[in-house]
């Protein structure tokens, strides 16, 4: 097997390093450590700039306005933002807008697709619910036609990006009737519609997620996506666009952990010599290569027009408990160290590691939770019965 890119390829590669190295500015990368989820001012302001410059439509369509390029390309694109943790302009371009191409009307592909490209829409995802998250199709949130609008009453939480979004895209119920997959619907609801209310949830890992509340919220009828009572095919369709995954913020956590015990000597020795943080970390560096084909392979199966599906459940199972597994060992070589946050002076790599500590376990929930992955696996993957 041959893994190694294309002369084509590593000079996309290259433009995409020197892009970087061009704009990512201390503040930038200062911002960018401080939020995970979330797309500080700063981000925004790179992602508008991506937006300008053309990185934004890498996998879109040329008829879209995008580069047209194939999933390779993308995932080379993505791996090197995932490297400085930068934002990529998220499921707005990766999940929504090849949605709406594909089920939109074509006042909505216009009006929405080249704002999309520009960075000026930006759409927060607003699927769970406080009772609907691995059974999201319970959800309560309600859409009913009145003349020429909608009026939408309901509450979304864990609505990661609402606070910095300009728009949601609703998943909410249009025939109560119906059984509960079919009467559902997906709208876009401007973030500044009357009855709107954005509050913020924190998080244990720091970063700000949001619960949204809609009251009498009335949108025009034309924000309805595609057909009405469509709404779960439609998610469906969003979430296979979802698959393309990069593993190299992963491998940044080990690389802070490689440096941490390069630098530190302890009882005048250096870490790096003592045999017990030699395992763990070649035992985590092992794994970290394992994530990387995990993730080349759903790329690669994009590339060849094939749907990861399994293999996304894999991939995300994988990265979530691979990051816990750095994070204890973090725990584990660092010491007391370990639990000092980014704003104590002593904290080592600026509590980068005691962050992921707190964060690990968001991951195992965010785009699904893993024993939700374990039942596709085990329905999808090894042909079991639905669990
Ligand atoms: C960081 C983060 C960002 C998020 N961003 C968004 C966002 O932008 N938009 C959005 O709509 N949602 C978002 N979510 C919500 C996320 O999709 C849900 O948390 C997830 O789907 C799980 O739903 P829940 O939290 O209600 O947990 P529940 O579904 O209530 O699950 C609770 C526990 O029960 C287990 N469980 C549930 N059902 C089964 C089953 N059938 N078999 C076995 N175990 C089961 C779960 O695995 C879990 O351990 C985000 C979540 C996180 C953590």
């Amino acid at each position: 097997m041959d893994f190694s890119l294309t002369p084509e390829q590593e000079s996309f590669q290259k433009q995409v390093r020197q892009f970087i190295h061009e704009h990512l500015t201390p503040e930038l990368r200062a911002e960018v450590e401080r939020e995970q989820y979330a797309i500080g001012p700063l981000g925004k302001q790179f992602v508008r700039l991506m937006g300008q410059q053309g990185w934004l439509g890498i996998g879109w369509p040329r008829e879209y306005g995008g580069q047209g390029r194939g999933a390779i390309d993308q995932w080379l694109f993505l791996e090197e933002m995932a490297l400085e943790n930068l934002p990529t302009g998220g499921l707005t371009l990766n999940s929504a807008g090849p949605t709406l191409m594909r089920v939109g009307s074509e006042r909505q592909k216009q009006e929405y697709l080249p704002r999309i490209l520009t960075g000026e829409i930006e759409f927060a995802i607003g699927y769970t619910e406080p009772n609907a998250g691995s059974d999201l199709a319970s959800l309560q949130t309600r859409a009913v036609r009145e003349g020429d609008s909608y009026v939408i009453n309901g509450q979304k939480i864990y609505t990661s990006a609402a606070h910095h979004s300009t728009h949601i895209w609703l998943l909410a119920r249009t025939d109560p009737k119906a059984a509960k997959h079919r009467g559902l619907s997906i709208f876009i609801v401007p973030i500044d519609a009357p009855g709107v209310t954005v509050r913020p949830l924190a998080t244990m890992g720091s970063e700000r997620s949001n619960e949204v509340f809609f009251e009498d919220v009335r949108i025009p009828a034309g924000n309805l996506v595609g057909e009405e009572n469509r709404g779960w095919y439609y998610v469906t369709m969003a979430l296979d666009f979802e698959r393309l995954m990069a593993h190299n913020r992963t491998r940044r956590y080990l690389e802070h952990l490689m440096d941490y015990a390069r630098s530190t000597v302890v009882d005048g020795c250096p870490l790096s010599r003592h045999p017990r943080v030699r395992i763990a970390l070649a035992r985590l560096a092992v794994e970290v290569e394992v994530l990387r084909l995990f993730s080349l392979r759903s790329a690669w199966m994009i590339e060849c027009g094939q749907v990861p599906n399994v293999e996304a459940s894999v991939f995300k199972i994988f990265m979530s408990e691979l990051n816990q597994r750095i994070a204890v060992a973090a725990q584990d070589i660092m010491g007391p160290y370990a639990t000092l946050r980014a704003e104590d002076p002593a904290a080592p790599i600026e509590g980068r590691l005691e962050k992921l500590y707190r964060s690990f376990p968001l991951y195992k929930f965010a785009g699904g939770t893993n024993e939700v992955m374990r039942n596709i696996i085990a329905q999808r993957g090894l042909g079991m019965p639905r669990g």
